[in-house]
């Protein structure tokens, strides 16, 4: 039977991307994501390229991400990949002397823990299998602008975890990370819906690898990372971001 891969936050934006990739490539798809509509809407459009099934579930909640694991198990019956890419990916919270600590807290419980739940609740299922784990961490673990201090601190928790866990997995589960940096997703309009983001020449020429990304350049490494090409590959993150982080910036 084909491998089944598990992608958290794969309604919209890069998990969708990866979703469907996957899909294409032969791979059995499980996204998972807080949003109901979009996630039915594209299991439904996505049906005829192969078996690709949605579940309702948030990350950060453990009774949500057992039961979601529990379903899976039932369904298949074995897991071979996890994609840990649902994030609150907007990384601009203002000023941090006026961050209340709720806040602070969803970007630690979505990013951190929330990685933290699903591979703990898929370990046992990746074991069997002999499986592979890809966090998606940001270019923001490395580098800032203002006004970004919890993503860009969730983002290097994951860096870590992923290091950690390869450690712990040894010779069972490979982990390994990817770092992207500016990857083209729709935008949520004022009514809700979705709409290409609008990229300049100078968004594009400012990339030394001459534009910026797009899902599948973060899609197509997943997918190396999760098969037996990767197999020498354990611990590592990737940074995907045409080049940005190699460039000079000094004013
Ligand atoms: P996005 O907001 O378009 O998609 C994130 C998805 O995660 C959404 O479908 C959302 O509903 C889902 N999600 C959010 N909270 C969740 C929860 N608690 N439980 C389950 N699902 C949840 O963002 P994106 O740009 O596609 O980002 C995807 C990943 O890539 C994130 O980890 C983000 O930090 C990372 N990233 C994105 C960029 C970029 O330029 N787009 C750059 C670096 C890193």
């Amino acid at each position: 039977a084909a491998p089944v891969i598990l992608v958290t936050g794969g309604a919209r934006g890069i998990g969708k991307g990866i979703s469907s990739y996957l899909l294409g490539c032969g791979y059995r798809v499980v996204m998972l994501d807080i949003l109901r509509e979009d996630g039915e809407r594209l299991a439904r459009d996505l049906a005829h390229l192969g078996d690709i099934r949605f579940i309702r579930a948030d990350v950060a909640d453990e009774d949500q991400v057992s039961s979601a694991i529990n379903r899976i198990r039932n369904w298949f019956g074995y897991l071979n990949g996890v994609v840990n890419n649902a994030a609150i990916a907007e990384p601009y919270t203002g000023p941090l002397e006026f961050l209340a600590l709720e806040d602070w807290q969803s970007y630690i419980d979505v990013n951190v823990t929330g990685t933290f739940l699903i591979s703990r609740a898929t370990i046992p299922l990746l074991q069997q299998s002999q499986g592979a784990i890809v966090n998606i961490a940001s270019t923001r673990w490395l580098q800032s602008e203002p006004q970004s201090e919890a993503y860009a601190a969730s983002k290097g928790a994951i860096v870590s975890f992923t290091h950690a866990l390869a450690i712990s997995l040894s010779g069972q589960v490979r982990v390994n990370c990817i770092s992207p940096g500016w990857i083209a997703v729709d935008a949520v309009s004022e009514n809700g819906h979705l709409k290409p983001v609008h990229l300049t020449e100078t968004c594009h020429r400012q990339h030394p690898a001459g534009r910026v990304g797009r899902p599948d350049d973060i899609a197509s490494m997943v997918k190396f990372l999760l098969s037996n090409e990767s197999g020498f590959i354990t611990g590592q993150n990737f940074v995907i971001d045409g080049g940005m982080t190699r460039k000079m910036v000094y004013e």
